[in-house]
């Protein structure tokens, strides 16, 4: 999912830090690979939606569009149009990191829950962190990633799919010395 709001203009006021959260869920079905953060991970469903379904990668697309005031990922790469369809959340990712470069920021980090009953993700963190780290351009270290249950409550409690939360810090850069 992530539809609806508009991509607004330059955000009007330079601070130092910016903070932005996310938040996505996508349905499990069969017939799709499962992608999380970036990582394949063995299971016998994956998440429907028009890319990848990579819900961890949206969610972190919507924290660092929310930090920069710059709209949400449905007014970036809305599912009607048919160049996002099947693409690499990856993707998503590079571009809004550009927008946040082009806007003089860089990630300080990242805090990130996984909501899933099951397959078990505890195995994958490690994985799914450096490649949120790699996708960011930023250490390990300033990446975190939770995994929880629903505790067999509600529809992602009954496995049918898959949530994340994003919470990101952003950092302004200095411009550039002259050369
Ligand atoms: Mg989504």
């Amino acid at each position: 999912m992530g539809r609806g709001g508009r991509a607004t203009g330059e955000a009007s006021v330079t601070s130092e830090l910016r903070v932005g959260t996310g938040f996505d869920v996508h349905r499990l079905v069969s017939g799709r690979p499962l992608m999380l953060g970036g990582v394949e991970i063995p299971y016998d469903r994956g998440l429907a939606g028009h890319s990848d379904g990579d819900c961890l990668f949206h969610a972190i697309c919507d924290a660092v569009l929310g930090a920069l005031a710059a709209g949400d990922i449905g007014a970036h790469f809305p599912s009607s149009d048919p160049r996002w369809k099947g693409v690499a959340s990856l993707v998503f990712i590079a571009h809004v990191m550009q927008i946040a470069r082009a806007r003089g920021y860089a990630v300080e980090n990242l805090d990130t829950t996984v909501i899933a009953e099951a397959p078990q993700l505890a195995g994958h963190v490690d994985a799914m962190r450096s490649s949120l780290a790699r996708a960011l351009g930023i250490e390990d270290s300033r990446v975190s990633i939770k995994v929880k249950s629903a505790d067999g409550l509600g529809a992602i409690g009954r496995g049918e799919g898959i949530a994340a939360q994003a919470a990101c810090l952003l950092r302004r850069q200095p411009p550039m010395e002259p050369q």
